[in-house]
């Protein structure tokens, strides 16, 4: 995979997030040929049930809203690409929602939904309304309010770390490295 040089996607943030060294192998590790299938959190979950859970947390009616599953959403000032479990565009309202069947740790979740939300907010159909971004989990649904100014940092971090030729030695030892997929090739696994 070649590394990009302007444009990351969601994953590659969520990515760097778990370890910065990950995305580094990402992109310059050797091919696996395993690779995890990807699940969205919709696969698993009732769609008719993840509706009613986002209409009742924005404490109104769903039959106004437009919803569109899974749409790719290309940020503007941000250089993020990402696919959102779900997008309901209610009438003053834009709400990304992302679906998890079960936590994720370091607030891997808050940094997507967060993600989702910042482009969100970039997008021409949302500009003079509410952004909202929800995840949608254990039947409830909870808000997530990113710091615009936290996640750009984050993606410009995530950028640095593809412009280097080695990979970046994580900052703590990490307890991801067991479901890490480059535990066998990376000289910091703590496996
Ligand atoms: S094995 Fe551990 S340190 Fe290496 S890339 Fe994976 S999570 Fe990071």
């Amino acid at each position: 995979m070649s590394a990009p040089t302007r444009r990351l996607t969601v994953k590659d943030v969520v990515d760097y997030e778990w370890c910065p060294a990950k995305l580094w192998f990402k992109y310059y590790g050797p091919r696996l040929s395993w690779r995890p299938r990807h699940y969205t959190g919709e696969e698993r979950i009732d769609h008719d049930e993840t509706v009613r859970i986002v209409g009742e947390a924005l404490g109104r009616g769903m039959e106004e809203c437009t919803i569109i599953r899974e749409p790719l959403l290309h940020g503007i000032t941000l250089p993020v690409t990402g696919r959102p479990d779900m997008i309901a565009y209610c009438p003053d309202t834009c709400v990304a929602v992302e679906v998890k069947t079960r936590r994720s740790p370091w607030g891997l979740a808050e940094l997507q939904a967060g993600l989702y939300k910042t482009i969100l907010e970039e997008q021409s159909e949302c500009r003079n309304r509410e952004t909202v971004a929800l995840i949608v989990e254990d039947g409830t649904a909870r808000r997530v309010d990113p710091d615009r100014s936290t996640i750009a940092l984050k993606v410009r971090r995530a950028l640095e770390v593809l412009r280097t030729r080695t990979p970046p030695e994580p900052s703590r030892p990490s307890r991801a490295c067991r479901a890490c997929q480059y535990r066998r090739v990376c000289p910091y696994s703590q496996e």
